[in-house]
């Protein structure tokens, strides 16, 4: 382990890889949220400092203290980033991450881990100030066991070097997010997240095989590590969806698969969208699982599909072993029977443009309030919660748009991805958006969804946390306490209580 490094080194220095930053530049180093940060001594910063490299410039602590989070992204135009830490600290090492944590761990200072920072919920914020555990420079793939199908990586490898680095031996791990370049492997698993070909592969814990994870007081432990076990509860899911809050994930082992060769396509147009949901539900019910299955309301088809207006598209795609996708495509056509068959074309667009998300930053650059809200449902459901979602949101003064589209399918429901957009005056953009999301949210558990399929919950969803889970939220409170006693680790989030204050909201 090494031991000596220069204060200040540059983890975003223009000799490392190039990171992805949140799209909206950071005009300043001004912070937005009024929380109590936590002083770090000396002592500590010289220690943390000794632990691996870090910096304490200004402009890297407020650039590396802001995700893709959009309420933040309205606060970066304004010279603003929601919270600035202390110190960023950059091991390269899983040695570098116990050190780090053992100081946080005695000094009692916050610590939030964070990696591409693309979370849209404000989940790598770090709300009072302390380390930020940048973990990109974690990164790489340790071994491919190609008989098995098992890939072990280290928590900060992004996506494309994921896949480049497997797909040379001709494997893939299948999860491709719209933020496929922007996050990483370890980022996936602490958000529980979800790819665009998940209908086929699975989310993200469906993948995972094993973690390693640093717990808050430097504790190594390892979990999983067979196809399927009987040894008391899941301790690998334990961390995942933990967002930080419960240990560092430094090192995890993924399933893999053969890469596939060119997809099967096609695609269909409905008359309604509860039409084209129940398509779907009849599809998955029957046993097909093509890779992608989305179905878009009549104004998402008409703004990115060739829609007219009037009808709802349903793109769909399946790749792998032939057989399987001939008879899943079988399948698929006779479900949509009563639909308009429409050919590859749109697929194809789809493939080519579906991780652009340009256009939505080019509204919050002009003062729209714009983010988007995915929550799963059963499907008996789903319908009352299309309805229910936009006529709530659409409601909320300013708002002027409010749009789904359904993008992951299950035996037993799906999710739904909506989609919002509002012109508030500049006084009223964080009224606006908290308007917004308490009408979607409330609208979604009023009708027997969840809080979140994929993006997590964050800070943005914290305060729902309680009303979404019930008593069972106590579950996870107790865990918080158990795992991290001095409440170090990734504080203000989840809902979670802190030992180090409550978060103004917003
Ligand atoms: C344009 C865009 C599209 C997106 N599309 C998708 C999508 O299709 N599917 C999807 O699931 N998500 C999507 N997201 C959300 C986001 O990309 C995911 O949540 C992603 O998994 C976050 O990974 P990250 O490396 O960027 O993590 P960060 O944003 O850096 O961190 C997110 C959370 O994970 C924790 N964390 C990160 N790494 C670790 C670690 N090693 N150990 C412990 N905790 C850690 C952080 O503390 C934080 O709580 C999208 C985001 C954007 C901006």
């Amino acid at each position: 382990m090494t031991t000596d490094h220069s204060p200040d080194a540059d983890p975003a220095d223009p000799a490392d890889p190039v990171r992805p930053t949140p799209p909206i530049e950071l005009t300043g180093t001004g912070s937005h949220l009024t929380t109590t940060v936590v002083e770090v001594s000396p002592a500590a910063l010289a220690a943390l400092h000794a632990a691996c490299p870090s910096s304490t410039a200004i402009g890297k602590r407020a650039e590396a203290s802001r995700d893709w989070w959009p309420l933040a992204m309205h606060w970066a135009l304004v010279g603003q980033a929601p919270q600035v830490a202390a110190i960023v600290c950059s091991p390269t090492t899983t040695d570098e991450v116990v050190a780090v944590l053992r100081v946080c761990h005695e000094h009692r200072v916050p610590v939030t881990p964070a990696a591409g920072r693309s979370s849209v919920t404000g989940a790598s914020v770090p709300v009072f100030g302390g380390v930020l555990l940048d973990l990109s420079n974690l990164h790489g793939v340790v071994h491919l066991d190609e008989v098995s199908g098992v890939v072990e990586v280290v928590a900060g490898t992004f996506g494309p070097e994921l896949e480049r680095e497997i797909g040379a031996h001709g494997h893939s791990v299948g999860h491709f997010p719209q933020s496929f370049d922007l996050a990483t492997v370890g980022g996936w698993v602490a958000c529980r997240g979800a790819g665009q070909y998940s209908t086929r592969y699975g989310k993200i814990e469906d993948m995972v095989v094993g973690l390693e994870v640093v717990l808050a007081d430097g504790t190594v432990v390892r979990t999983g590590g067979a196809p399927a076990a009987a040894a008391g509860p899941d301790l690998t899911q334990l961390f995942v969806g933990s967002e930080g809050t419960l240990g560092v994930v430094t090192r995890v082992w993924l399933r893999t698969h053969a890469v596939s060769g060119p997809p099967t396509m096609a695609s269909y147009a409905f008359d309604t969208f509860e039409a084209g949901i129940d398509a779907c539900r009849r599809i998955i019910q029957r046993g097909a699982t093509p890779a992608v299955l989305r179905l878009y309301d009549a104004p998402e088809s008409a703004r990115g599909q060739g829609g007219d207006g009037t009808q709802c598209m349903l793109l769909v795609l399946d790749e792998g072993d032939h057989e399987i996708v001939d008879a899943t495509m079988r399948v698929v056509a006779a479900e949509c029977a009563a639909a308009v068959s429409l050919g590859v074309e749109r697929v194809e667009r789809w493939t080519h443009h579906r991780n652009d998300t340009s256009a939505l930053q080019a509204l919050t650059r002009k003062g729209f309030v714009v983010d988007t809200l995915e929550i799963a449902a059963p499907w008996a459901v789903l319908g009352e919660i299309f309805d229910a979602v936009r006529t709530a949101m659409l409601a909320v003064p300013h708002a002027r748009a409010a749009t789904c589209h359904l993008s992951h399918s299950y035996p037993d429901g799906a999710c739904l991805y909506f989609t919002f957009a509002a012109t508030p005056p500049a006084d009223e953009v964080e009224s606006t958006y908290v308007a917004l999301w308490d009408a979607g949210t409330r609208a979604v558990l009023a009708h027997g969804g969840n809080l979140s399929h994929h993006h997590g919950v964050g800070l943005n969803r914290s305060r729902y946390m309680r009303e979404a889970l019930g008593p069972a939220f106590d579950v996870l409170v107790a865990m918080k306490h158990a795992l991290d006693p001095t409440g170090i680790l990734n504080p203000g989030k989840l809902g979670l209580p802190s030992p180090f204050g409550e978060v103004p909201w917003p």
